[in-house]
């Protein structure tokens, strides 16, 4: 017996020599022994003395040791006591009785002595033992509960998880399911979460590994809770075996996150605050220096808001940032900017009073950002109406981008905050970059676009033509119209320097018509001059391909000039023919059906592909002058050459080369069966009256080599 632990012994028995017998046989230095005659005396003695352990008589005068012991079991501290009946051997229907009555064991009479004591010796360690076993899982259970753990296990082997209810009660599950299993949970997780918990239990499972993770589940009424679960892997006897614990942290993260909102966002407009900004900034830069991407910095600064604010006060004021910021939201949701900004991280932040700040990555292209500036600044130009005023404010943008005008947070910061002060120098309500040559280039954009509105009508434009030249005869076969515009400050200029405007203002439509008008004409009248059929091949523009108009005006140049409808090839890119086929196939067959020819220029730097040749109705294909550059050196761009030359042969088309620029680059074109050149090599593009000079002294063209 354990000599350190005081028991107390209550033994109810009405027959006293029993009783004797009792002491006698557990009389110990450590054990108490209180001794009650009946029922009603053993209760009231077990309300003082709190035994360890009651040995009770089933049968004695008065109240019956069955009841006494129900009885016994509704006393404070009455449970945890081992309460023994003392039945009479053979009456295995009040074993029944005594167990049903609330008793921990029980002993028959007539006793065996010798082993009575070590009987209730081993029945109070025992008890003992699973009284601290239930004081340490209550106050474990308490301590769980106030740390909001739950508590589970599982063997690897069993599909179910062992847990208390609380885990049903914690992940939302009704406990009305017969069991737990992780296909049960993972239902009750947040989709984007699914994937972490599978991965970490996975590894649990194959690795053996513990997991530390945080997770979120949508509770029975839809909220969304913020789990943190432990786990640890153990090997008994039975094998492996991962015990976790599960604690509801969603008060911690829910004021983490209000901590986080008011640090890092401004809670006027709801948008970051100028420390998120900066923060976002730093490691968008430091990517875009990674991945060699561009990043553009854009302040803005509302004009004269100080004085609204001092005239119409705070609440007017808030209200005002409150719009704009909304304004500005809306300028960069706008679709099309979506789709060329391929960073999914462009910002908008209130800087500071009446700044913002937008930071968008990988938009290369200047004209994007002014048309972005511009569409914000435009945007402001309608007055707000807060309160019944009509309030106007105006922005001044300045513009930073990296690599250009920096390549750190501040020098950015610092630059596009000079060219936002330029703007308001210049008179406010329009945006400045911060480069000069951006500047500079974007105005010469401007002023061009504005000068091409009436280069038309002031007769600035005229067409060159370059010889197309047979490969056998070396005789002129036709010429492509070139278009040049002779700018009274600029001088003469090529197409690639003013078409791209063109396109964008939409100029290039009737520009387009005058050259096909002029190149017709001009085409028949040599033809009937020097009596020759010479076929003329016209640029397409992708925007004019998709006009309706298009048949109307060929049909008319035809007419008027008189050309014959086969001896007009018009060419057109490959981006242009694809970009919308389900247009593109009626419009080529219609054009087809006018009796011309279609060529596709540029071929082999766009998406060529062999099932659009099959189904567009096309003549020829002209092999693209980067392929004729390197032909001579690059067995490559031989073979490629070869190829598209074999391709045109096996479905019928005709291959023209451009860009010729040497015998060896002829000669090697020639060998491989392309039987149309043009290039420096044969002329250059001329103008007509030198054209007209060229044919006077025949239709063979010396080459020569470029130089
Ligand atoms: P493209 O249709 O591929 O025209 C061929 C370009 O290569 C012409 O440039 C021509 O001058 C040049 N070229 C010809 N042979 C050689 C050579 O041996 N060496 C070199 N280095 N260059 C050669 P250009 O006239 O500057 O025209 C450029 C582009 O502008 C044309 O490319 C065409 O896409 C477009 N374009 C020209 N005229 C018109 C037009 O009337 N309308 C439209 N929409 N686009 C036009
Ligand atoms: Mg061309
Ligand atoms: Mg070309």
């Amino acid at each position: 017996m354990d000599s350190q632990l005081q028991y107390t012994v209550l033994i109810v028995d009405d027959d006293p020599v029993t009783r004797l017998l009792m002491r006698q046989s557990l009389k110990a230095p450590n054990i108490v022994i209180v001794e009650a005659e009946n029922g009603e005396q053993a209760l009231t003695l077990f309300a003082v003395h709190l035994p360890d352990i009651t040995l009770l008589d089933v049968s004695m005068p008065g109240m019956d040791g069955f009841t006494c012991c129900r009885r016994l079991r509704l006393l404070p501290k009455g449970k945890e006591s081992a309460i023994v009946m003392v039945t009479v051997h053979d009456k295995l229907d009040d074993i029944h009785r005594a167990f049903e009555a609330g008793a921990t064991d029980f002993i028959t009479k007539p006793f065996k002595w010798p082993l009575f004591a070590h009987r209730i010796h081993y029945i109070l360690k025992a008890n003992n033992t699973l009284r601290e076993f239930s004081q340490s899982q209550s106050r474990l259970a308490k301590a769980q509960s106030i740390a909001h753990l739950v508590y589970w296990e599982w063997d690897f082997k069993q599909p179910r998880i062992d847990c208390s209810s609380d885990m049903y009660a914690l992940l939302g599950i009704s406990e009305n399911e017969p069991f737990l299993t992780f296909k049960k949970v993972l239902k009750h997780l947040h989709p984007d979460d699914k994937a972490l918990f599978k991965q970490a239990l996975r590894k649990a499972f194959y690795q053996k590994q513990p997991y530390d993770i945080e997770y979120r589940i949508h509770s029975a009424n839809d909220k969304v809770i913020y789990l943190h679960e432990r786990t640890e892997i153990t090997k008994d006897y039975d094998g492996w075996k991962i015990i976790g614990t599960l604690q509801d942290i969603t008060s911690l993260k829910q004021s983490e996150q209000e901590v986080a909102y008011y640090t890092y966002y401004d809670t006027l407009t709801d948008l970051p605050n100028r420390r998120l900004f900066i923060e976002q900034l730093e490691t968008t830069l430091e990517r875009a220096k990674h991945k060699h991407h561009s990043l553009t910095l854009i302040f803005i600064d509302l004009d004269h808001f100080k004085s609204i604010n001092d005239t119409h006060g705070h609440q007017v004021g808030d209200e005002l940032l409150r719009q704009a910021a909304d304004r500005i939201k809306d300028c960069l949701r706008d679709a099309d900017l979506i789709a060329i900004s391929k960073g999914q991280d462009d910002q908008i932040a209130r800087f500071a009073g009446d700044e913002f700040t937008v930071m968008l990555t990988d938009i290369d292209n200047v004209e994007v950002l002014a048309k972005i500036a511009q569409r914000i600044v435009a945007k402001f130009e309608k007055p707000f109406e807060i309160k019944q005023h009509n309030l106007l404010s105006t922005v001044s943008i300045g513009i930073a981008i990296f690599p250009e005008d920096g390549d750190s947070v501040e020098s950015l910061m610092q630059h596009a905050n000079v060219a936002m002060n330029h703007a308001k120098e210049l008179g406010r309500n329009n945006y400045q970059f911060f480069s000069t040559e951006m500047n500079d280039y974007l105005f010469e954009r401007l002023q061009t676009e504005q000068d091409l509105r009436n280069a038309l009508s002031k007769n600035e434009f005229l067409l060159f033509y370059q010889p197309q030249v047979d490969v056998k005869t070396q005789k002129i076969i036709g010429f492509e119209a070139l278009l040049r515009w002779l700018h009274p400050v600029r001088g003469l200029l090529g197409p690639l320097s003013f078409i791209d405007i063109a396109e964008k203002s939409g100029l290039i439509l009737p520009i387009g018509q005058w050259v096909l008008q002029q190149a017709c004409m001009q085409t028949r009248q040599w033809q009937q001059r020097f009596a020759t059929d010479w076929r003329i091949s016209i640029n397409l523009s992708a925007i004019q391909f998709n006009q309706k108009l298009l048949i109307e005006q060929i049909r008319k140049s035809l007419d008027e000039s008189g050309l014959a409808a086969h001896l007009l090839e018009l060419e057109i890119t490959e981006t242009a023919m694809l970009k919308d086929v389900m247009e593109t196939i009626p419009l080529l067959n219609a054009l087809k059906a006018l009796g011309i020819n279609l060529a596709i220029d540029d071929f082999g730097t766009g998406y060529s592909s062999l099932s659009y040749l099959k189904n567009f109705p096309v003549d020829t294909l002209k092999i693209d002058k980067s392929f004729v550059d390197e032909i001579v050196e690059s067995p490559k761009d031989a073979a490629i050459s070869r190829t598209i030359v074999q391709l045109a042969e096996n479905l019928g088309l005709r291959t023209i080369a451009e860009g010729v620029e040497n015998s060896k680059q002829a000669k090697m074109l020639a060998e491989m069966g392309c039987k149309e050149l043009q290039g420096y090599y044969f002329c250059r593009p001329l103008p007509a009256g030198e054209v007209e000079r060229l044919l006077q002294k025949g239709n063979i063209l010396p080459p020569r080599e470029a130089n």
